[in-house]
């Protein structure tokens, strides 16, 4: 029954897909499980200065024939149709610290926030993923617990060395198993996943580069931040301004620096997670230019933020994470960035926590590193990038789900395209919200966008063709969210 169901044809209509630059089209999409057509419903394509405004908008609906004996279709409301987000960076802690954040909260707060894919670290996880058998122990553990798809990726940490694994043979198999690249850190906070020494990273790329998926890497330095953090220590600082001294732009560039060198002795593909400041940005920029198999992501409080926000002790402790805000130019330089193609994607590193325990002491060292962003993230570009000039329509579109989902070669997603899976969400542009954590739908209900209010708003969204949320509300019984596996 359900099979057959699954197979009926449905129509959502009036709704506007993005085409290049700032046009778009008026369309409706035919789906099952996957996008059947795409088909325009005008001529005409439209160009966004024509519906900016909500009285434009008006405008233009009014002045469309309506078609009539249309009662079968599902009517978009002259809403923007998006592929589902796809945030590649992502600590839902399943199975291991959830009680800082799970896959049930995780994805329900990534679904209203208009994902339909998340790539899950695996240094947050116990056991971590760094084998195979971990890794189907974490299937296990999220069986049935996820509203939207999820990939994984894999880990390789420095105490697999110490006690003499057969790395080379762990990331084979995990390859094998399907995950969408791996994760090693520079430096790591974390007793469960300690950090790599630059050698030991030098070889884990040579392997990982066997197996043709990327390297992603923490980068910031780890003889510079902790040299600098003891002598900080030793004078007694404890405030923001130590931690950001200790995580400086130099301790970023070392970090970029030796990752550079690695990718020309290995040809390995690596990958810079949440990068944070410009001269990081133009050294991905000029390697990128000399051909190396170089990327990087950033996110929205890098965008948003700099060490000025630390004055205010309202979001103070919220903002804390490594790598630190940098300043102003740093923030306009990653704008820039995004812009010109040398930052690839945007994630949001969501890591939350609960803040009354981990965001509350007056020692900025012990506070807990981590922002729960993922059901801001695709709100804010829209807000923060599109409306304000900064980014065109198909490029913030690219930024939040097509980019990553080709990078990472999850082949069904990110595209409204023929054939792709029918994951979708629905974005309303004409509309704004105050960003409030008491409506925060993770576990860690904190967020430093407290009281910021974006002109944009996560409607419907739809995973496999069938509606997943509506009005913040999960609307299917089951949750249907599935392990995609990297597709080489
Ligand atoms: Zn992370």
């Amino acid at each position: 029954m359900s099979i057959v169901q699954d197979q009926v044809k449905k129509v959502i209509k009036n709704v506007f897909v993005a085409e290049k630059e700032n046009t778009l089209q008026l369309s409706e999409i035919l789906f099952t499980d996957t996008i059947k057509a795409v088909v325009p419903l005008t001529e005409k394509k439209i160009n966004w200065n024509e519906i900016s405004t909500k009285e434009k908008r008006e405008k233009f609906i009014s002045e469309i024939s309506l078609q009539k004996d249309e009662e079968n279709k599902i009517d978009g409301e002259y809403l923007l149709l998006i592929p589902g987000g796809v945030d590649a960076h992502v600590h839902f802690n399943t199975p291991g610290f959830e009680f800082r954040e799970d896959i049930e909260h995780g994805s329900y707060a990534a679904a209203c926030g208009g994902n339909t894919t998340i790539i899950d670290m695996p240094c947050t996880s116990l056991p971590p993923v760094t084998c195979k058998e971990n890794l189907y122990n974490k299937l296990e553990a999220v069986k049935k617990r996820s509203l939207i798809d999820y990939a994984f990726f894999g880990g390789v940490r420095g105490n697999d060395f110490e006690t003499g694994l057969d790395i080379k043979k762990q990331i084979y198999q995990l390859a094998d198993a399907g995950v969408a690249g791996f994760k090693a850190y520079l430096i790591s906070g974390m007793e469960t996943f300690t950090d790599l020494t630059k050698k030991e990273m030098l070889q884990v790329a040579k392997w990982i580069y066997e197996t043709g998926k990327p390297l992603l890497v923490h980068s910031e330095d780890k003889n510079l931040v902790l040299s600098r953090q003891k002598k900080l220590q030793l004078k007694k600082r404890n405030d923001w301004k130590a931690y950001c001294e200790s995580r400086d732009v130099k301790a970023e560039t070392e970090a970029v620096k030796t990752m550079i060198d690695i990718t020309r002795k290995t040809k390995c593909k690596i990958h810079i997670v949440h990068l944070s400041s410009k001269e990081a940005l133009e050294l991905v920029r000029t390697a990128k230019n000399d051909g190396l198999s170089i990327s990087a992501e950033t996110c929205p409080h890098y965008l948003y933020f700099t060490q000025k926000d630390f004055e205010n002790d309202v979001i103070r402790n919220y903002l804390k994470t490594a790598p630190p805000i940098k300043s102003t130019e740093d923030r306009g330089a990653l704008w820039q960035g995004l812009k010109d193609g040398t930052i690839s994607f945007i994630t949001t590193d969501h890591a939350g926590c609960n803040p009354n325990l981990e965001k509350s002491s007056n020692n900025f060292w012990e506070i807990y590193g981590g922002i729960p962003g993922v059901e801001h993230r695709v709100q804010f570009l829209f807000s923060e990038g599109f409306l304000k000039g900064k980014l065109t329509l198909q490029k913030t579109i690219e930024l939040l789900s097509c980019n990553s989902a080709d990078y990472f070669k999850l082949r069904q997603k990110g595209s409204i395209t023929t054939g792709k899976d029918a994951d979708f969400a629905l974005i309303n542009l004409w509309s704004s919200e105050k960003i409030e954590a008491d409506k925060m739908l993770s576990k860690g209900k904190y967020t430093p966008f407290e009281g910021i209010t974006f002109n944009a708003l996560v409607g419907d969204v739809y995973l496999s063709g069938k509606r997943i949320i509506k009005n913040k509300n999960q609307c299917q019984s089951e949750l249907l969210g599935k392990f995609i596996k990297y597709n080489n």
